[in-house]
């Protein structure tokens, strides 16, 4: 392929992090721009919506969409990214799992708007102000963007091609991805459709800690800041609860060699059904205080129960692909503004 590979980069209910990462990249930008031509990345560069959609279907070769999907506007651009662009990738954790933004279908959506817009202690709102998708101002009509009552990953939507999961994608995962990129302008090729940018194997597999961990029974849960970690021996047996258990590896280990638990970013490896459970599983055989012949089951029971906000501990970045979320919002795709 002798012509310039293009990219398109966008994001949708995201915090901005996952386009930082690319930028992060440093000099590799500069390399990727020998490579590929950037023909749509609003947040970098000054592109509007009808650039893209005034290319032909199936002229963009890459497209970088981050951010889960919310609002009926970030449907229509992943809808957009997924016609335009011949290989799309869900980069970062909130495109391939729903991330962070994810944890909102805990409540209904105008729950969600009651809370914001009345209840919290900050809200200044005596005229009950709620927005509206179109609003007459001065003769001016303006207009919102539709909430959907759930949020979805990007795949739950539309087709995806390459998975780079990460909060955001770490600078190794960021440069093998320009990798592909370039190997794509040279000859054409690129990983298999559905390719996780990652380890196969969970994250503990490549842990420094790994060799320290006993299983040992943990009587008290801990959070990170309740405890000064030992930073030579696995999370788990001080207490702490550390989801490399049940996480795909491919982060460098950075948040552990930060001191800090591994808290689920890179999601499930391919033979786990739903990560959230098989961690919830996998401390509930170890909870509980054990004495001479087994563990209590009441032991267990306070230990589990001594948890802080599970949801948010167990499915912080996939609540929308979990099982759970389908028993309580069926599914996202039959959902509407
Ligand atoms: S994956 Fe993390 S860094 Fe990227 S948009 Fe979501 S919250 Fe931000
Ligand atoms: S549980 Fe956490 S600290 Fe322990 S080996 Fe696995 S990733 Fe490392």
């Amino acid at each position: 392929m002798a012509e310039k590979v293009t990219l398109a980069v966008s994001w949708a209910a995201a915090c901005g992090g996952c386009d930082v990462s690319i930028l992060d990249m440093e000099e590799r930008v500069l390399a990727l721009a020998e490579l590929a031509e950037i023909v749509y990345w609003p947040v970098a560069l000054d592109f509007k919506r009808s650039d893209l959609a005034a290319r032909p279907d199936n002229s963009v070769d890459i497209g970088l969409f981050n951010g889960a999907v919310r609002t009926a506007e970030q449907r229509e651009d992943a809808e957009l990214f997924a016609a335009k662009c011949k290989v799309l990738v869900a980069f970062g954790s909130c495109a391939c799992f729903g991330g962070i933004p994810g944890l909102a279908n805990l409540a209904p959506k105008t729950q969600l708007i009651e809370t914001v817009y009345r209840d919290t202690p900050s809200t200044d709102n005596a005229e009950e102000i709620r927005p509206q998708t179109e609003c007459t101002i001065d003769g001016q009509t303006l207009t919102l963007p539709a909430l959907w009552e759930t949020v979805s990953s990007l795949n739950q939507v539309v087709e995806v091609d390459l998975f780079a999961p990460g909060c955001p994608p770490p600078g190794e995962r960021v440069g093998e991805l320009f990798d592909a990129v370039a190997r794509f302008a040279q000859s054409g090729s690129l990983p298999p459709p559905q390719t996780v940018l990652a380890s196969d194997k969970a994250l503990c597999d490549s842990c420094p800690r790994a060799e320290t961990r006993t299983a040992e029974r943990m009587a008290r849960i801990v959070r990170p800041h309740e405890i000064t970690a030992d930073p030579s021996r696995c999370f788990l047996d001080q207490g702490l609860l550390c989801l490399g258990i049940a996480t795909r590896g491919g982060c460098s280990a950075t948040c552990i060699e930060a001191n800090m638990p591994c808290r689920g970013c890179f999601g499930p490896t391919a033979e786990m059904l739903d990560s959230g459970a098989e961690a919830l599983s996998a401390i509930g055989t170890l909870a509980g205080e054990a004495n001479e012949n087994d563990v209590a089951p009441h032991q267990m029971k306070k230990t589990v129960k001594s948890i802080v906000d599970p949801a948010g501990t167990f499915y912080r970045f996939g609540l929308p692909k979990a099982i759970i979320n389908q028993g309580m919002n069926d599914k996202p795709k039959k959902d509407s503004p």
